[in-house]
Parts: C-alpha cells; sequence; structure tokens
C-alpha cells in the first residue's frame, strides 16, 4: 500500500504549491493570513475535500479545517500548520525579493519556505495522494491550518475545539529536520515592577530609589538562573531566567518613581507556569521583608506552555520508523527549545502530538530563508507512512 502512495506523489505540484504560497506574504504581526487562508480553501473545495472555515479567535482572520472523512474505525490523524510568518526584515538583505519563492540548487527559497509554508506543502500533497488511491480511510484525515502561531494566538487551539476531536494523533509540521519533537520547552514573560518614590536628585537620600532595590533583586535573578539551570530535562535540558528588559526613570536629575524589568523564564515540562512565578514571587518577598521599602508587583504577560508525550506511544513508533524507512537515518527523538502549536492538542484538548517536519530550524526567521526540495518530498513520504499505518 505505501508504494502504492509514493507512486502517487507528485513532487511538481508540491514544489508549486509551496512556491505559492511563499508568494502570499501572510506576515504576522500585523496578522495578514486571510490571502493564503482563501488559496488553501480555494484549492481544497477544487479536490472536494470537507471544509470548514473557522473565524475565531479573530473573524478578520479565517483559518481551515479540511478533512478526508474515514468509516470511523479509527481515531483521526490531524496535520496542522501555522499560516503565518515572522516579518521579512530589511529587504536588502535578501537576495531574491522575500517572497520571490525562487528555486535555486534544489532549494526553495523566501520568507516561510522553512517556517512552515514547506510543511503545509507536506500536509496538503499527503491529502491529496490519500484521496487520489481512492482507498478506505479507517480515521479522518484532517488538516488544520491556523493563524497566529508567531504571536501566541490561540488559532490551533480554537480549530481544535471547533474540530470536536478529542483522541487520534496530532503532527505539527514545524522545520524539526526530520528530528521526533515529543516534548517542548515553554516560555513565560514576568513584568517585575519595583516601586520608588521619586524625589529632586539634591535630596537623593529622601526617596526611594527602584534602581537601588533593582541591583539586589538582579542578583538574586542571576542566583536564581544558576541554580534552575541545574534542572535538566532529559530532552529539553535546562530550565533559564533571563532578564530581557529594563525600565526606569522619568528624566536626568528625579528619582524614578518606578523600575520594570521584564524575566524570559524558559519552562520544563516537568515545571509549571505557577509555580515558577511563586518562585520569583518568593524571591521579591524575601527582599521586602528584609527592606520596608522594598515593594514590588509580579505580572505574567505571556505564557506558552510547556508539553510532552510518552516516546513509546506506538505513533511515535511509527513515526520513527517511518523516518528511517525514508532517510536511512535513526529517527532522533528530540525536546524542541522553542514552542510549537502542539502544545495546544496535548494541553488543551488531550490529543497526543508532534512536532516534525522537513526543513532545519536555523533556517526559520533568517534572511535568504529555504527549504530543500528533497527535504519536502522525503516528509510527504513518512507522513504518508504514518498515514498508512493509523488511519488507512
Ligand atoms: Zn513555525
Amino acid at each position: 500500500m505505501k508504494k502504492q502512495l509514493i507512486s502517487l506523489i507528485n513532487k511538481s505540484r508540491l514544489v508549486s504549491t509551496v512556491q505559492d504560497l511563499v508568494r502570499i506574504p501572510s506576515v504576522n504581526p500585523p496578522g495578514n493570513e486571510k490571502p493564503v487562508a482563501e488559496y488553501l480553501y480555494q484549492l481544497l473545495n477544487k479536490w472536494g475535500f470537507e471544509i470548514d472555515i473557522i473565524n475565531d479567535p479573530s473573524p478578520h482572520r479565517p483559518q481551515i479545517l479540511a478533512k478526508l472523512p474515514g468509516n470511523g474505525e479509527r481515531p483521526p490523524l490531524i496535520l496542522n500548520g501555522h499560516m503565518d510568518v515572522v516579518p521579512e526584515g530589511d529587504h536588502s538583505q535578501w537576495t531574491d525579493h522575500p517572497f520571490s519563492g525562487s528555486l535555486h540548487n534544489g532549494r526553495i527559497y523566501g520568507r516561510g519556505s522553512c517556517d512552515m509554508k514547506g510543511g503545509i506543502g507536506v500536509a496538503l500533497e499527503v491529502a491529496r495522494v490519500i484521496q487520489l488511491s481512492e482507498l478506505e480511510l479507517n480515521g479522518d484525515l484532517v488538516l488544520a491550518f491556523a493563524i497566529g502561531e508567531e504571536t501566541g494566538e490561540p488559532g490551533t487551539r480554537s480549530i481544535l475545539e471547533h474540530s470536536g476531536y478529542r483522541d487520534g494523533f496530532g503532527i505539527v509540521l514545524e522545520p524539526t529536520d526530520f528530528k521526533v519533537g515529543v516534548a517542548e520547552k515553554g516560555l513565560a514573560w514576568f513584568r517585575v515592577m519595583i516601586k520608588g518614590k521619586p524625589v529632586h536628585c539634591s535630596i537623593a537620600e529622601k526617596g526611594i530609589n527602584p534602581i537601588d532595590k533593582f541591583l539586589v533583586f538582579g542578583k538574586e535573578v542571576k542566583e536564581h538562573d544558576k541554580n534552575i539551570r541545574k534542572r535538566i530535562h532529559p530532552k529539553c535540558g535546562p530550565a533559564k531566567c533571563t532578564m530581557t528588559m529594563i525600565n526606569a526613570g522619568t528624566k536626568e536629575n528625579v528619582v524614578p518613581e518606578s523600575l520594570s524589568v521584564i524575566l524570559d523564564r524558559r519552562i520544563n515540562p516537568d515545571e509549571t507556569a505557577k509555580a515558577v512565578q511563586a518562585e520569583i514571587e518568593k524571591i521579591l518577598t524575601k527582599l521586602s521583608a528584609s527592606d520596608p521599602d522594598f515593594s514590588f508587583s509580579v505580572e505574567l504577560v505571556r505564557l506558552y506552555e510547556s508539553a510532552e508525550i510518552p516516546s513509546s506511544l506506538p505513533e511515535i513508533e511509527s513515526l520513527c520508523e517511518e523516518v528511517e524507512a525514508v532517510t536511512g537515518k535513526k529517527a532522533k527523538i528530540w525536546g524542541t527549545p522553542f514552542s510549537t502549536d502542539v502544545r495546544n492538542f496535548i494541553n488543551d484538548v488531550n490529543i497526543p502530538a508532534v512536532t516534525f517536519g522537513p526543513g532545519e530550524v536555523d533556517q526559520a526567521h533568517t534572511f535568504d530563508e529555504s527549504i530543500r526540495i528533497e527535504d519536502l518530498f522525503n516528509a510527504v513520504q513518512v507522513v504518508l507512512g504514518v498515514a498508512a499505518n493509523l488511519i488507512l
């Protein structure tokens, strides 16, 4: 059966679809995914797929939920991709136009080629091949194309909630270069405000200078970072806490009325955002207990949860076998150091899912971003093999 499926792959359809997608500049921010959604709708509609347009969380940024229905004997296989790309930056830094979709040396070039219109193209080719095979599906093959991944919006979460699926298996086709991402690090940004009391600097001692308070707090954060780096997750590596932005002061000769500092906290799958915040609050509470002038607040401004599934799942074993069969290399089980929508599958709807796809992650978000055509072709074969095992 797999041989029959592979014989139906149309490489030029795969390449031209990815080129088409790259040529639609779906930059986010501000969130211009709509023309991509329209392209996908037209293509899938022409092919005769069942399609739902999901106008949530944003009525102006439609999302696509499409399927080839199965007979219901097996749970669905859900292929996921985000339609948005990060801004292209300075055009003069690109060799070709950032949205050229040009071909050189066996690669497709342009913003989003690797992250992750290549992955969307793979999902489309897999779906088209399965459809053309006219094989009976035991489980639904589902395509879920989301908005707002690059800005942490609940696009994929919303599609999954609307889909009604609560079992099955998901593949988030982000560029992992064929590594099998069963865990992912989370990320939380905390804004810590330290309050001051502004006075003229000629009588600075009569005020409260939040920069002085920060000098103590900052040392504690460095110590905290050192300690939590000893918490090493077997797949995701060490937890981390990094100070990234700082803001204080209204004028050169005024003791500042407040100071804010952002902490970027990388959260491992065995940590929770709540516990991580409590640790930061504990440091601050200790400082304010020993200094009556130390007054603070902590706000969680952004959260991408961590997520993990057991690597012993049969779906993961199947995926690893297909990777080895297609690439000739042993599949690497991995924890992604970056966040993807896989957390929406695992944490929000309790469907096991993996981050897996073609393309090297160091291509993502760079000038002259590109993806190897051979990788796209191999990824289609791998995902077809998984589909054959799970839903055919
Ligand atoms: Zn991505």
